[in-house]
């Protein structure tokens, strides 16, 4: 089937054939996806409560990306940008992913069993605030999960995300149960009750299909499944011989979600975990699966992004991040790094933003940061300080690499700083101006700096 298809330019006619060959489990999914000029202009009707996000923050929106609105509009009617913003979040400031919008970051915060402590999560929503993450996601597996959700959220008045799935395994296994024993029901209400409580978008590992957890588990990959969420799914499947409900029920998944306007994160269950296992027959099944499903929810009025890599080596980067976008026709692409070394611990969220930088210049659109304490321990404050740097830094070089006006602007107005020694000017236009001031704090009573001192190679010149 697939050599018969390999130098043919497909036709609808045989292109609804493969999806029916491939896809015969999932009746609907078996539609051709639309084209640019095809699309129907009707998102808006569909979902109410983006429409009426959109009436409140559209001029601020456009304001604050320099695009013109009609601009936004197109790109979220095509599904190549979302706005997460759920109306339940109370104070919500809404934000825009997806090309050409300004690339955002996102901080991973949250308990687990062997750090548990709420004060310190509060401490971590300040570091993301002070450091300028654009959105938070909750990852919290220990504690009154339904409460420190609450609280984040009454914190935070950006976007929020989370991971449902972890609630219902931290349910599971606090009762003696096993995650086999889920029942899909559980998992909905889960979801369900996250979107009433305000929560702007869920990461969902709909795409992970039982045939994508077979390849995983069976291939001789070097670090099979490396996502909480993934592996749990992947376990149901495996013990109950069943397919993963939030593949089967996926419309049940969008009904959820559509009144709130809550984004789906198709989650990358099957994302690698080590460099080696980059592009493997796994990773790809549950890309294509993700970008159908991309497709479905935009046809039912439900906003999505795709989940990515991962552990990539630097030379796959370029080609990973545009096939992920080719096989998801363009949707929001928000990516854990990816890291392009497995050796570093201490320094991942350095190999994470060198790989985000060369990520964001194929087109990634949102980046999740890492922090030095990734596979070490849960991240503190500094930590989380560190890791929204590292990766605001990485979207920066990316964006100047790509020749965003706003990049650039930032830079010249850097440089211009720079060859007057206007402290001030360099304060103004740097990503961390606080850590500029502090450093340059013991000698700011100097026009030059104690680098070179007297040996002042601007200052040198400046007459001449
Ligand atoms: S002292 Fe050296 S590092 Fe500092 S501003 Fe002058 S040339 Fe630059």
């Amino acid at each position: 089937m697939f050599g018969a298809l390999i130098g043919k330019n497909m036709s609808a006619r045989n292109q609804d054939e493969f999806y029916a060959d491939n896809y015969r489990d999932f009746a609907f999914l078996l539609m051709r996806p639309k084209r640019e000029g095809e699309m129907s202009r009707d998102l808006f009707d569909k979902n109410l409560a983006l429409k009426k996000l959109l009436d409140d923050f559209l001029p601020i929106l456009a304001g604050e990306e320099a695009l013109a609105s009609e601009t936004i509009i197109d790109a979220l009617e095509m599904g190549t940008m979302a706005l997460l913003g759920n109306p339940a979040h109370k104070n919500l400031k809404p934000i825009l992913v997806g090309q050409p919008a300004r690339i955002k970051i996102n901080a991973n915060i949250g308990t687990s069993p062997l750090s548990n402590c709420v004060e310190t999560e509060r401490k971590k929503i300040d570091a993301a605030r002070d450091a300028g993450a654009d959105t938070i996601m909750d990852l919290s597996i220990a504690g009154d999960l339904d409460a420190i959700r609450e609280e984040m959220l009454n914190l935070w008045h950006l976007p929020l995300g989370t991971v449902p799935m972890y609630a219902v395994g931290q349910k599971l296994l606090d009762n003696g149960r096993e995650i086999a024993d889920m029942k899909a029901d559980e998992l909905f209400a889960e979801i369900e009750k996250h979107a009433a409580q305000g929560v702007d978008f869920v990461t969902v590992h709909c795409g992970l299909s039982r045939r994508g957890a077979e390849l995983a588990v069976r291939d001789n990959r070097e670090m099979g499944i490396v996502s909480r969420g993934g592996s749990m799914l992947a376990r149901w499947m495996l013990e109950n011989d069943r397919e993963n409900p939030l593949l089967e029920e996926f419309d049940r998944l969008l009904e959820i979600c559509r009144p709130y306007n809550v984004t789906l994160s198709l989650g990358d269950g099957l994302r690698p975990g080590a460099g080696a296992d980059a592009g493997d027959a796994a990773q790809w099944e549950e890309v294509i699966n993700l970008g159908l499903l991309a497709r479905r929810a935009l046809e039912f009025g439900v906003q999505s992004m795709i989940e990515g890599p991962g552990h990539v080596r630097l030379d796959q980067v370029k080609t990973q991040i545009q096939g992920i976008k080719r096989l998801t026709h363009g949707a929001p692409l928000y990516v854990l790094g990816p890291l392009c070394c497995d050796s570093a611990p201490g320094y991942d969220h350095i190999a994470g933003a060198i790989g985000g930088a060369t990520g964001v210049q194929a087109g990634v659109d949102f980046l999740c940061y890492l922090t030095p304490a990734e596979h070490l321990t849960l991240p503190d404050a500094a930590d989380v300080f560190q890791g929204v740097m590292a990766s605001r830094v990485a979207a920066h070089c990316g964006e100047v690499a790509l020749g965003r006006p706003g990049a650039i602007a930032r830079e010249k107005a850097m440089n211009e700083g720079r060859k007057k020694l206007d402290w001030h000017a360099m304060e103004k236009a740097a990503l961390d101006p606080a850590t500029l001031a502090k450093r340059r704090e013991p000698h700011n009573k100097e026009e030059v700096c104690a680098m070179c001192g007297k040996f002042c190679a601007v200052k040198m010149l400046q007459d001449k």
